[in-house]
């Protein structure tokens, strides 16, 4: 199996499964008990907690576990509002993740008022649109770090900036820009900062929460927990995995993406050669170096991506399933690309176990699967 779906999941890195293992043998393990087995396991989550810490350069403190990206972006627009009764309008990107989307819709409903800011033809943001959509009742802007379907960076420094000089609150939902990217939240005075463990090698059912200290949100969940901020007994296991996956990828940061900018310039340059009707969605903005976005003309996705599957290639369309159908993406719809062409492009997003010989193998099938399906659409 060829996997390049990895904004999807990642498969989690022995080392943290080596610690995973290690905690689960441990024993029982609840951080708030107060005998030996208890303060055991609250010594692995510091430690833990630190190595997370380093990812981001933040302090330990300022670091809140949640249960996946989700939850960490509902966290921080919940409670951004909740802090600030009397502000009810929210600044966004038209291209966010759907958990910030549909949360966002749904507080629409509520009466929230939220500025979508739109991106250009190649799916980047204006920093300047996005300063010039903050109002005196603004609670919130945000903008995620990378975006997931094209990899297009948003101008997170410059939207910091702004928001900290208007005294408004900013979150960036870096789920995939952490362990791709290096984020040193000493030097970006982002406010809060989201993450998920299992986009960069550690399990599914752990994110965090960065919280810059000083700001006071709002109990996600009461109880002790998380310094009273998200109660419910510790996910030790997964704390421990996502703390050895994050210092993997701090120290690999450099290499890793090194490799992974060589492997995807490969693909995309080799696809563009070889299968005429492929674009690049997203060319010429600057990306994460795993992702590319590639449209096949009017082809549907879904037929190229069964083949390619049949064949043992894992690749995604950007496009969601819906209960009434396949619904074409909003991040490519955003940038100008029409219907066809949004239900017409496969996303590849490389992992740091890719090699050239996958590329090689994916540019030997792809011209055949194009022409096959092709050939079905004619
Ligand atoms: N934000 C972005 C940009 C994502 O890509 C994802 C997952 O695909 C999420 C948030 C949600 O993360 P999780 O799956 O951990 O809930």
């Amino acid at each position: 199996m060829i996997y390049l779906d990895h904004n999807a999941t990642t498969g989690v890195a022995p080392e943290a499964i080596e610690a995973i293992l290690a905690a689960l043998k441990n024993g029982p393990s609840n951080p708030s008990s107060k005998h030996r087995a208890g303060e055991c396991c609250k010594e692995a989550v510091m430690q833990a907690r630190g190595e997370l810490g380093q990812l981001l350069n933040c302090t330990p403190p300022e670091l809140v576990y949640t249960s996946c990206g989700t939850e960490a972006n509902h966290f921080a627009i919940q409670g951004a509002l909740a802090m600030q009764p009397d502000r009810r309008h929210i600044v966004a990107s038209s291209v966010e993740h759907p958990s910030v989307m549909e949360l966002l819709a749904h507080l629409e409903k509520q009466g929230v008022k939220v500025t979508y800011v739109p991106v250009d033809d190649k799916g980047q943001l204006d920093a300047a649109a996005v300063e010039a959509a903050m109002t005196a009742e603004t609670a919130l802007v945000t903008v995620m770090w990378a975006n997931n379907e094209t990899g297009v960076l948003m101008p997170i420094e410059a939207i910091a900036a702004a928001t900290k000089a208007r005294g408004i609150l900013f979150h960036t939902d870096a789920v995939q820009a952490a362990g791709k990217v290096a984020i040193d939240l000493k030097a970006v005075p982002v406010d809060m900062l989201s993450l998920s463990g299992h986009k960069l090698h550690a399990p599914t059912g752990i994110g965090a929460l960065f919280v810059r200290k000083g700001l006071k949100i709002p109990s996600l969940f009461h109880g002790h927990q998380e310094r009273a901020r998200r109660g419910g007994t510790e996910n030790v296991p997964g704390i421990v995995g996502l703390g050895k996956a994050a210092l993997l990828a701090k120290n690999e940061l450099a290499n890793e993406q090194a490799h992974l900018a060589a492997l995807r310039d490969k693909l995309e340059a080799g696809v563009l050669e070889r299968v005429p009707i492929a674009r690049v969605n997203g060319a010429g903005a600057v990306r994460v170096s795993n992702t590319t976005f590639i449209r096949f003309g009017d082809l549907e996705a879904e037929l190229i991506l069964e083949r390619l599957d049949r064949a043992g290639v894992c690749a995604s369309a950007g496009a969601a399933c819906t209960s009434s159908g396949t619904a074409p993406s909003h991040v490519l719809l955003a940038m100008g690309v029409d219907e066809r062409g949004a239900l017409a492009s496969v996303r590849f997003s490389l992992g740091r176990d890719n090699t050239a010989a996958d590329i090689d193998t994916l540019l030997d099938i792809l011209p055949g699967i194009v022409n096959e399906a092709a050939a079905i659409a004619a």
